[in-house]
């Protein structure tokens, strides 16, 4: 089969490999659309470690069930699937608790790393364990379904989150996964939503998706807008979808005193803490990490067009061009959002 091979940082190559070899609970997913990740182009170059050349990355896909292992049930050939971006074991102390995003064993596809090396789906063929299926509706393509890893995030998130019908929330960084947290806010009966951003073109994308305000911090004064919006008390909730200590900061000061932050972004390791303003005004910090259960939600929310992917992909190209737009997206070509390679 052809296969994208990460053979070296940088350095991706379309070539034929071997076709995976299909274990007794997989089934073997004849790929049709396979997202790049902005985790991927920072594996891509060597930043983060976590694609070890030689890999086939890719994580956030859908296609066709090609064949099944022998103790694979209820799959068949031909129905169309996506899967979870993370194999998680289901026997763990956290897989027990429906924990699975927090697993003892988990292992991502398209990652290598110094515990394991996972091939992923930008490849025509991608074995698959039954567990981490997930079975797509009628009318939702294998592009939206590529989306659904990414949504899933963010739903996540808007669910570790205490929400009451019409709270107030700030969103602090809207790219791919800021903006589908602002749609997932508006589904979950959020009021006035402001998006925060440095890039015009997102924050007007961010408006046209759920966002009654967009605030760019080099121009507007973001607090007094949000203060002006609350009748002086701050945002009920805020996300920090970017990861660093300026956007951590505001998104703290943006939030009414006992109001909740979720906390995605993580660009930086470490980061500054205002440690005193957030005991002394009482706020509630939520980190949330991946996804745990919410891929039939999402898939659903798309399929009704509760929640719009399709303003989110940038560009659908033929995987042998995979090369070409890891460049483009790593040279942060402005407008850039979600690409989609197919196989
Ligand atoms: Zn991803
Ligand atoms: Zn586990």
């Amino acid at each position: 089969m052809k296969a994208l091979i990460l053979e070296d940082y940088t350095h991706l190559v379309h070539k034929d490999v071997p076709e995976p070899i299909v274990k007794a609970e997989e089934v073997l997913v004849e790929v049709r659309a396979c997202g790049i990740c902005g985790s991927d182009v920072h594996g891509w170059d060597g930043s983060t470690g976590r694609r070890i050349p030689p890999i086939i990355m890719g994580h956030e896909a859908a296609g066709i069930i090609a064949g099944v292992g022998n103790q694979v049930k209820g799959w068949h050939t031909g129905d169309r699937v996506t899967f979870d971006s993370t194999i998680y074991c289901g026997k763990c102390h956290y897989c027990r608790r429906g924990q699975i995003n927090l697993c003892d064993h988990r292992r991502v596809l398209g990652v290598s790393c110094d515990e394991y090396r996972q091939h992923g789906a930008f490849a025509e063929y991608v074995a698959i364990p039954q567990h981490i299926l997930y079975r797509l509706p009628d009318d939702l393509s294998f592009e939206q379904a590529a989306m659904v890893e990414a949504l899933s995030i963010a739903c996540h998130a808007v669910g570790r989150t205490p929400i009451a019908l019409n709270d107030t929330a700030v969103v602090v960084g809207a790219g791919m996964i800021g903006l589908l947290v602002i749609q997932s806010l508006r589904a979950a009966g959020c009021g006035r939503i402001f998006a925060v951003d440095r890039a015009t073109d997102r924050l007007e994308l961010a408006c046209r998706l759920g966002a009654d305000e967009g605030l760019n911090p080099d121009s507007d004064q973001v607090l007094a807008r949000v203060l002006e919006g609350t009748e002086n008390q701050g945002a009920d909730i805020a996300f920090e979808v970017v990861g660093i200590t300026p956007t951590l900061k505001l998104a703290i000061e943006c939030l009414r005193k006992g109001g909740s932050l979720t906390l995605i972004g993580n660009l930086s390791p470490e980061t500054e803490f205002p440690l005193q303003r957030v005991v002394t005004r009482e706020l509630s910090l939520y980190a949330s990490c991946a996804s745990s259960g919410e891929y039939p939600a999402c898939l659903d929310l798309m399929a009704r067009g509760a929640i719009n992917v399709d303003s989110l992909i940038s560009a659908v190209a033929p995987l042998s061009e995979g090369a070409l737009w890891f460049q483009r997206l790593c040279d942060g070509e402005p407008g850039l959002l979600k690409v989609i390679l197919n196989p």
